[in-house]
This record gives structure tokens, C-alpha cells and sequence, in this order.
């Protein structure tokens, strides 16, 4: 894309998606890294069903530190990989209360230390805590390739690409706003191509 092309994108984003957010629903640091862990390759809208059961019951680090395993799985089964992410996040949970004391790290290669966390969990909690960070997930590795951002095989070369081609401060807008895309109009199977405002800037259009 040429520098012309990146900036009418950054238009349109904004134009169509004003209010770049995460669609899964948070109020603290503990209920962000918890919900963002149970999100891997899960819909935030089944996340959303489950947290607010498992928040009521452990409502910090320290209670769910001290969760007994088979009730929290109990909790998150509709989740997928429930099992393996229940252990993750009481592991989690345990090391942020006992060694961390409470607060949850503000770098990422020490949340990528915590049980659960790789490198795009830490960074979707980083974008989150208002870090400049760019987390590729199945929506921005698809979309950013389709529109000719990246060429990148893997998420963890698709986001180097795409933080050369953009300056930091849209980093963590770019991520929310290929994500709406993907999700609303850029589909994996049918992208929706005549209904798209990038058409003719796409091309991948058609
Ligand atoms: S024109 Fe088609 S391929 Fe390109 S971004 Fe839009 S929906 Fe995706």
C-alpha cells in the first residue's frame, strides 16, 4: 500500500469503526488478563457468557489463586481447551498474588512468563492497559494480508510488517479496527467485497 493508500485506510477506520474497543467485557487488570486467556480461539461473546459466573465466585488474584480445579472448570466448560485453561488461569492467578504482589506486570516479556500468556495474549492485555502494542490474531493476520499490509506467513512476522508500516500511536487502533473488519465484513470464507468501503484501495477486492 502506498503512503496515500495507508492514510485514506486510517480514514475509513475511523469513519467506520469511531470507537475501536475489545468486545469482551472487563472492569480490572485481573478480569482483563483472565477473560483475555479464556479467548484464545474462543468467541469473545461465549467468554462474556462465562465471566461474570466465574468473577462473582473469585473476584481477585488471590481467590482464584486458591480455586479448587474441578470447580473451575466446572464454570468455564462451554470454553474451549477448558481444562488446560483452567489450570492456567489459578497457576496465573496464584504467581501474580504470591510473587507479584497483586498487580499484574506492565511488560511483555514478563507477562509472558504467567501461565497462559504467549506472545499475543501479552500483547492484547498490554493494548488493553493503553501500551503501544499490535496483537495479530486470526482477523488481523487475515485482513492486513488481504489488503496488501503484510505478507508475513506467521502472526509473529505480520505483526513486525505491520509495525513498520505504521507509526506506533495507531498500533493499538489498527489492531481493534482490522478485527471489527474481519468479523463484520473481510470474512474468512465469504469476504463481503461489494459492501466493502476499502474496495478501491483492496487488492484483494473481488
Ligand atoms: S475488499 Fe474484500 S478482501 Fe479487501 S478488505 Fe474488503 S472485504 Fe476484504
Amino acid at each position: 500500500m502506498t503512503p496515500g493508500e495507508k492514510r485514506k485506510l486510517l480514514k475509513i477506520f475511523v469513519k467506520l469503526y469511531p470507537h475501536p474497543r475489545s468486545e469482551l467485557n472487563f472492569k480490572t487488570h485481573y478480569q482483563l488478563i483472565v477473560s483475555v486467556i479464556l479467548s484464545a480461539q474462543c468467541t469473545d461473546k461465549k467468554v462474556n457468557q462465562v465471566t461474570p459466573v466465574l468473577f462473582k465466585k473469585y473476584s481477585s488474584f488471590a481467590e482464584l489463586g486458591k480455586a479448587r480445579l474441578n470447580t473451575v472448570e466446572k464454570i468455564i466448560r462451554p470454553i474451549n481447551y477448558y481444562k488446560t485453561k483452567s489450570k492456567n488461569i489459578i497457576a496465573m492467578a496464584k504467581i501474580v498474588d504470591q510473587e507479584l504482589k497483586g498487580k499484574l506486570p506492565k511488560k511483555h516479556e514478563e507477562l509472558q512468563k504467567l501461565p497462559g500468556v504467549g506472545r499475543k495474549t501479552a500483547n492484547v492485555v498490554l493494548v488493553e492497559m493503553g501500551k503501544d502494542a499490535l496483537p495479530v490474531d486470526t482477523h488481523v493476520f487475515r485482513v492486513s494480508r488481504r489488503l496488501g499490509l503484510a505478507k508475513g506467513r506467521n502472526p509473529d512476522q505480520v505483526e513486525d510488517e505491520l509495525k513498520q508500516e505504521f507509526k506506533s500511536e495507531h498500533w493499538r487502533n489498527l489492531h481493534h479496527w482490522l478485527i471489527f473488519h474481519g468479523r463484520r465484513v473481510c470474512k474468512a470464507q465469504r469476504p463481503l467485497c461489494g459492501e466493502c468501503r476499502l474496495s478501491d484501495i483492496c487488492p484483494s477486492a473481488g
